[in-house]
């Protein structure tokens, strides 16, 4: 790729050509990426095909100077590109260069699951790709997409988080019952009962991430250990029918984005739909969906957002209470800041809520940041009174959340004992979404990794009130009983 002859000079040409011509494929790359029913052969041939292109073009040489332009100029390549250059180095057996150029891939788009498969083929040098965590997954059964449905903040709807499953059912605007049985869903179904899984995510799905689905095996003998009813999910794989006729069993409204805190030191900022965008969720959702989850029997509020900041997300709840009977089947997600009384008797969420889950935000566990103490005095009123609904068996559960940093490690004991007194049923100690390397605690190497978990060995956190199930990996975590 160096010198300046004539005929390097043309080479040069055709392959940045080349180049161009497989950037230009990046929009047909994402439909295919994001069409459950073709995928994963549809983006495939488009990589291979980008691959095939260049293959003679590219002498072995070559690879490493264009990992280090792509690494020095991420916008000279698209997703595709980069996933057919890692293709055609492990073809090569270019170990480190399919590694580096799976890497950026996925640094682009973190939810493209060519990029994730192509970065661990290159780790376990196979050029197929086919991986070791494909053959455990063919023996494996995942409920889920005959269960739950989630709407997002994009206004797709998926199965599961649009980050484990990138691939949508369809949108809000569709009606629910029909995207229950959509061909999306009926493919993505299959890609489970066919043991490919195809549509999900090895790395952000933390059911296969930490190998934790059950095997067909133990569920076809009612054996698989899970809390849900073993015997539904026996006969749906023995059925191995990808049209369900009976509703979700859980629903998650994710669609509104809506939040009440910040903190400009860490780049978090209120996030406000407007009265339009408000009106046209209302329009779109509440009477479709209150209908729709007559049957269903959970439903979950606020995983995305803080339902009681948002105009649309209130306005749900004060129809879907006065239209529902009381069963308590709702759970909601929640900083704390705002379900007091007042919201409990203005929205008439009395029996209608099973159970809250309070996270405290990292805008809450800030210790520099100015806002924090004044908002913890702010939800503290709150938690006392979720704690009585608690403790008066008015809800089923009152569970409190705190993600663990290098910056919250100090106040866990203290978070223990406030969230026993005002009489949490649970205590969740949580490993962060997103979180800075060096705030990263909960990564072994980081240096004050082992007071994290001699902390985690003491007698106050050794109790059945504490869940520390997403920090089960921690090597020296003992292992806790968690109900
Ligand atoms: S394996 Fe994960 S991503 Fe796939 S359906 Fe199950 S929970 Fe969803």
């Amino acid at each position: 790729m160096s010198g300046d002859t004539t005929s390097d000079r043309s080479s040069m040409g055709a392959f940045n050509d080349l180049l161009s011509q497989g950037n230009a494929r990046q929009s047909a790359y994402l439909a295919a990426s994001s069409n459950a029913e073709t995928f994963p052969s549809g983006a495939k041939k488009l990589i291979d095909d980008i691959a095939t292109g260049l293959d003679a073009a590219l002498p072995d040489d070559s690879l490493g100077t264009l990992v280090e332009k792509a690494a020095k100029d991420p916008d000279v390549f698209e997703v595709c590109t980069l996933n057919a250059l890692s293709l055609l180095s492990a073809r090569r057996g270019l170990w480190q260069e399919a590694e580096s150029f799976a890497r950026l891939a996925e640094a682009r788009n973190q939810t493209d699951l060519w990029a994730q498969r192509l970065l661990e083929a290159a780790r376990e040098k196979r050029a197929d790709p086919v991986l070791e965590v494909d053959a455990w997954l063919e023996s494996r059964f995942c409920p889920e997409p005959f269960e739950r449905m989630m709407t997002q903040p994009s206004g797709a709807v998926h199965f599961c988080p649009a980050r484990w499953q990138p691939m949508p059912l369809g949108h809000l605007s569709d009606d629910p019952d029909t995207l229950w049985n959509a061909p999306a869903a009926k493919a993505i179904r299959k890609s489970v009962l066919d043991g490919s899984f195809s549509c999900c995510s090895r790395h952000l799905c933390p059911q296969i991430r930490e190998r934790r689905l059950p095997s067909r095996a133990d569920v076809l003998a009612g054996n698989s250990g899970a809390a849900e009813p073993t015997d539904r999910h026996r006969r749906l794989l023995e059925a191995g029918d990808t049209h369900v006729k009976q509703p979700p069993r859980r629903v998650s409204l994710a669609h509104d984005p809506t939040t009440n805190t910040s903190c400009p030191s860490r780049g978090i900022e209120i996030i406000a739909l407007g009265r339009e965008a408000s009106d046209r969720l209302d329009h779109a959702v509440i009477a479709r969906y209150t209908r729709f989850l007559t049957p269903v029997e959970s439903v979950t509020l606020g995983e995305v957002g803080e339902p009681f900041a948002s105009r649309h997300m209130m306005n749900f709840l004060k129809i879907y209470c006065r239209e529902k009977s009381r069963r308590r089947d709702l759970h909601l997600h929640s900083n704390g800041l705002l379900p007091g009384e007042d919201v409990w008797n203005r929205l008439n969420l009395w029996q209608h809520v099973s159970s809250v889950h309070v996270h405290l935000g990292p805008s809450m566990t800030h210790s520099s940041c100015p806002r924090a103490s004044a908002q913890l005095k702010r939800m503290l009123p709150n938690l006392h009174f979720l704690g009585h609904l608690a403790r008066l068996k008015l809800i089923d559960e009152l569970v409190l959340t705190l993600p663990i940093s290098r910056e919250t490690v100090t106040e866990i004991p203290d978070f223990v004992r406030m969230a026993r007194h005002l009489g949490a049923s649970r205590i969740r100690l949580t490993q962060p979404e997103r979180c800075e390397d060096e705030q990263d605690i909960c990564d072994p190497a980081h240096p004050d990794h082992e007071a994290l978990t001699s902390l985690l060995g003491q007698p106050l956190l050794q109790a059945a009130d504490i869940d520390i199930t997403d920090l089960a990996d921690l090597p020296s975590t003992p292992a806790l009983e968690v109900t």
